[in-house]
């Protein structure tokens, strides 16, 4: 494999503790070998907090010990761990809460949404942004995964945010969704980059004009929160998200580098969008004569990663029984394939 300058990585969700040894594997067997020196583990919640016990990780949440096994582990082999921690959206699946909703209710943007709500009525709870309390209890969890992981990036999360200035919250009722969206980036930033001298990653998804450059509201925004982008520090790297073909290509890498943010594209498994989505954000950085912006590629995951899921991952390639048109396998080639 070609070395290279910028970043190749690998997103996954991860938080059963019990499926290190396969993670491993699946890292000295497929990912190093095929490049990879980046993985980006969303651990979320999934995590036992010491100083915060009452935020519960699940059964198999990972120890402290445990990250610092993981990252001493890639670091010995030139690959960085970047830690995912979903920050302001995502706070839970439909009506459900968030470990961190769950410990502290009153941190809900929309409290009156029931427990068991389904989509439409709900995609994702929200964390409030404006709640007086809510930045020093994050804090505090950002921290111990940065004690436990040393890392050199932090990745927050902050896509497909919908519930924001909510009807139901009295603080954010009638407020403005670009300044509220990029209060949240800049609070977080204010911490992991300004405190603690790490690099921030989100997605960019809330940050893009969906109607501008012709994307649904899940790949763009069209609430208002695409404002933000004029509100928040260039520093950050933006993922840019896209795992569809589209006929007109995709502007965003390009529009923003052009605004001063380096990009790391991320495609999923179909190998023609990934191929052209990279091609198209490394000419974007080349012809605006600033290469250094086009920070890397991502592969992401979004399957669940269960014992079974990753022996037949790691194995796909000397057991002729697997599909190599599923998912995962067209997955597996895009690793390969993707320089
Ligand atoms: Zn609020």
């Amino acid at each position: 494999m070609e070395n290279c300058d910028y970043k190749k990585a690998f997103h996954l969700r991860f938080g059963d503790r019990r499926l290190i040894p396969d993670l491993k594997e699946l890292i000295t067997k497929v990912l190093l070998p095929n490049g990879i020196n980046m993985i980006i583990l969303e651990i979320d919640k999934a995590f036992v907090f010491e100083k915060h016990p009452e935020i519960d990780g699940g059964p198999h949440a990972l120890t402290a010990d445990d990250a610092k096994d993981l990252s001493q582990f890639t670091k010995e082999k030139g690959m960085e761990i970047v830690p995912l921690f979903q920050c302001l959206g995502h706070q839970g699946w439909g009506g459900s809460r968030s470990a961190l909703l769950t410990a502290y209710p009153e941190f809900d943007e929309t409290p009156e949404t029931p427990l068991n709500a389904e989509w439409p009525e709900i995609f994702c709870r929200s964390w409030c942004p404006q709640h007086p309390d809510v930045n020093k209890i994050v804090y505090e969890l950002l921290d111990e995964l940065i004690a436990a992981f040393s890392p050199t990036y932090f990745h927050i999360g902050m896509d497909e945010v919908y519930e924001i200035a909510s009807d139901q919250c009295e603080r954010c009722r009638g407020g403005n969704r670009a300044e509220l969206f990029a209060k949240a980036v800049n609070d977080m930033y204010a911490h992991i980059t300004e405190q603690r001298g790490l690099t921030m990653m989100m997605w960019a998804d809330r940050l893009i004009d969906a109607k501008k450059f012709g994307y649904d509201n899940w790949e763009g925004d069209t609430f208002g929160t695409y404002e933000a982008l004029d509100k928040i520090p260039r520093d950050i790297v933006l993922l840019d998200w896209h795992y569809d073909e589209r006929e007109n290509g995709y502007p965003t890498p390009y529009f923003f580098m052009e605004a001063g943010f380096s990009v790391m594209p991320a495609c999923w498994f179909k190998l023609n969008v990934a191929k052209q989505l990279f091609a198209e954000a490394k000419a974007a950085a080349e012809e605006l004569n600033q290469p250094e912006l086009f920070f890397g590629k991502l592969i992401t995951s979004w399957n669940g990663w269960n014992h079974e899921v990753f022996q037949e991952f790691i194995h796909m390639k000397e057991m002729s029984s697997i599909d190599k048109n599923s998912e995962l396998g067209r997955l597996y080639e895009v690793i390969e394939t993707i320089e």
